[in-house]
């Protein structure tokens, strides 16, 4: 811990975001309790489609665009809303959202954005995809609410849980960089691909694909 960055805390420690007790209430979230319900109402989604809907099979190809278009923009939210403008500074909302995070990474209530607010955000998503997509939407939906569950996961988890053996250590890895000496780079958390296809990789991994 650096003697400059002096709200940084490492031990689970919270302080509050906001004065007015209300704001401060809702914007604690249970992780789990969330990660849990994104990926039921993805699966619940798509199950009750293909029963009720008719379409053709390739229909289920929507799961895996829907999950990888979330990814994206899990990278271009973490790159571009996340860390624009005073993102370190107290008081900008982008520290409230993110800023928060990189000095209290293990404040499990603010891990993960409120419920009520991740289901306005998603209504608007599933409205755009379904202007688009029409009744498809039920299929490309329910894989970018996953996409989204699953980068809950893996989140909590890093700052959960010591790496794991195999693929996952690299996502460990990439993101606890990220967090130490690598904050304008590694902005993906669930995948690393974007981070390779916009050159955002930490250096450290790009001189060492073994680590
Ligand atoms: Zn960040
Ligand atoms: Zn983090």
């Amino acid at each position: 811990m650096k003697k400059n960055e002096s709200r940084k805390d490492y031990s689970g420690k919270q302080v509050s975001l906001f004065r007015n007790s209300f704001f401060e209430r809702i914007t604690k979230t249970n992780p789990l309790v969330a990660i849990s319900s994104y990926i039921v109402i993805s699966i619940g989604m798509i199950v009750w489609a293909g029963i009720y809907m008719e379409i053709s099979p390739g229909a289920y190809l929507l799961f895996p665009a829907g999950w990888i278009i979330f990814t994206l923009i899990e990278y271009l939210a973490h790159r571009y809303a996340y860390h624009s403008g005073e993102y370190r500074v107290e008081g900008h909302w982008q520290y409230k959202v993110h800023g928060y995070h990189h000095d209290f990474p293990k404040d499990e209530e603010r891990l993960v954005m409120p419920i009520w607010l991740a289901f306005i955000l998603s209504g608007l998503f599933f409205g755009v995809f379904y202007m688009f997509l029409g009744k498809y939407a039920f299929f490309f939906f329910p894989g970018f609410l996953f996409g989204y569950g699953y980068y809950l996961l893996i989140h909590y988890l890093v700052h959960a849980y010591k790496p794991p053996k195999g693929y996952f250590r690299f996502l460990w890895r990439h993101h606890q960089l990220h967090h130490s000496k690598f904050e304008n780079s590694a902005f993906g958390v669930s995948t690393r691909l974007w981070d390779m296809v916009f050159h955002t990789m930490p250096k450290h991994a790009r001189m060492s694909k073994s680590h």
